[in-house]
């Protein structure tokens, strides 16, 4: 069950970018950046996989993204990795 060299939260400086990715609020260099980031680190490839299906999912459920949603999400996905 101990997969901790694998599954883990994503790097700390990457987390506000890859949410940005996410949901498309960033483009350029600065996408391609976390996009080239993701595809090499499994964690933060991981976490983009994650919130990409959740920004999908609340936007179906035509839910607004707030900062207090997303807040409990993240806290909510490190729980679950610890
Ligand atoms: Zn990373």
């Amino acid at each position: 069950m101990n997969k901790h060299n694998t599954e883990g939260p994503p790097c700390a400086h990457m987390e506000q970018l890859l949410q940005a990715a996410a949901d498309n609020s960033i483009t350029g260099i600065r996408r391609w950046y976390v996009l080239a980031h993701a595809a090499r680190c499994f964690r933060c490839g991981n976490f983009l996989q994650r919130m990409r299906l959740t920004v999908k999912a609340l936007r179906e459920a035509e839910v607004p993204m707030d900062a207090e949603r997303i807040a409990r999400m993240k806290a909510a996905m490190h729980r679950d990795q610890d």
